[in-house]
């Protein structure tokens, strides 16, 4: 078989379910081995399962991981390295959209922080992590491969424009997102790292969905969207693979949007 991340390895958090899952299938298509990681391991497991039966030729691995634990993101990385030998892609996709997530008046220190503990800081110890691990990778250029990798983060939308249905923690966890990624693009740019951002619109997965959890509450959204409907899963899992190989070797420190065309829409067509 040869694909887009032949011999490669990815990690991906949130792996369990939307973006992180069809991640994981996509990639491990395109030959890559995966080490799935999710708070809900049961999740990661079948993930795993589902790979191990479709493509045989290569090795999925699901554990329990807390992105807000930086022991648990440290462990993630060090069972990648052990496992498959190398890390070429790691995918910092896990986050939360709390219920409770409001305005600046309504919301509770306690939901900002748990925010920012899974949304932002997750993602810087996912970046540290896994720059450590691809700045030791072995050559091998008969395989195709190399030193330094591809970090994608997962940010929204949101961090690009404002809206009048206030979720403050997380809209400012995902432009930390944003910030930090192009900071670190430029940092380790000359290692042969590249770090990128995913900025997903609103998409048919249970975070969005469970969050819009009434007809009136979608469509005070749909409205606003040019293509009348939400983004699937495996639309930003087909991005989040273009970032990940060599397809994208050309670009860092970029705001991938995949957005239905919503950042750039005013009156949108009836
Ligand atoms: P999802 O709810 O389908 O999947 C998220 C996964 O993350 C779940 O499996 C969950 O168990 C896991 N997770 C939650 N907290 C975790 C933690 N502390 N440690 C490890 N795993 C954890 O959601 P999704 O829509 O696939 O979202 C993936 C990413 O995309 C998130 O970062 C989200 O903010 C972002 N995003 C989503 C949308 C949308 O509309 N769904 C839009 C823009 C950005």
């Amino acid at each position: 078989m040869s694909g887009r991340l032949q011999h490669r390895v990815a990690l991906i958090t949130g792996a369990g379910s939307g973006i992180g899952l069809e991640s994981s299938v996509l990639f491990a298509q395109e030959g890559a081995h995966i080490l799935l990681c999710d708070i809900n391991l049961q999740g990661a497991q079948k993930g795993a399962d589902l790979i191990s039966e479709r493509y045989p030729q290569v090795k999925a691995i699901a554990i329990k991981c807390d992105v807000s634990k930086e022991e648990d993101i440290k462990n993630a990385v060090d069972t990648a390295v052990k496992e498959f030998g190398r890390l070429d892609v790691m995918f910092n996709n896990a986050g939360i959209m709390h219920p409770q997530d409001d305005n600046a008046l309504n919301t509770e220190e306690s939901i900002w922080d748990l925010t920012m503990q899974i949304n932002l800081k997750g993602v810087w110890w996912g970046c540290k992590y896994a720059i450590l691990a691809m700045r030791q990778n072995p050559t091998d250029v008969s395989k195709g491969l190399h030193t330094g990798g591809s970090i994608i983060n997962t940010a929204s939308f949101v961090a690009l424009m404002g809206a009048a249905t206030p979720q403050l923690a997380y809209t400012a966890s995902k432009g930390g997102v944003l910030a930090m990624t192009r900071e670190l693009a430029m940092v380790h740019a000359r290692e042969g790292i590249r770090l990128n951002s995913l900025c997903p619109g609103p998409l048919k997965t249970p975070l969005l969905m469970d969050f819009l959890n009434t007809e009136e509450k979608r469509q005070r959204r749909m409205v606003h969207l040019p293509m009348g409907r939400f983004g699937e899963a495996i639309e930003q899992a087909k991005a989040a693979l273009f970032l990940a190989s060599d397809d994208s070797s050309y670009m860092t420190g970029t705001d991938f949007t995949v957005d239905g065309g919503l950042s750039s829409a005013y009156v949108t067509a009836t």
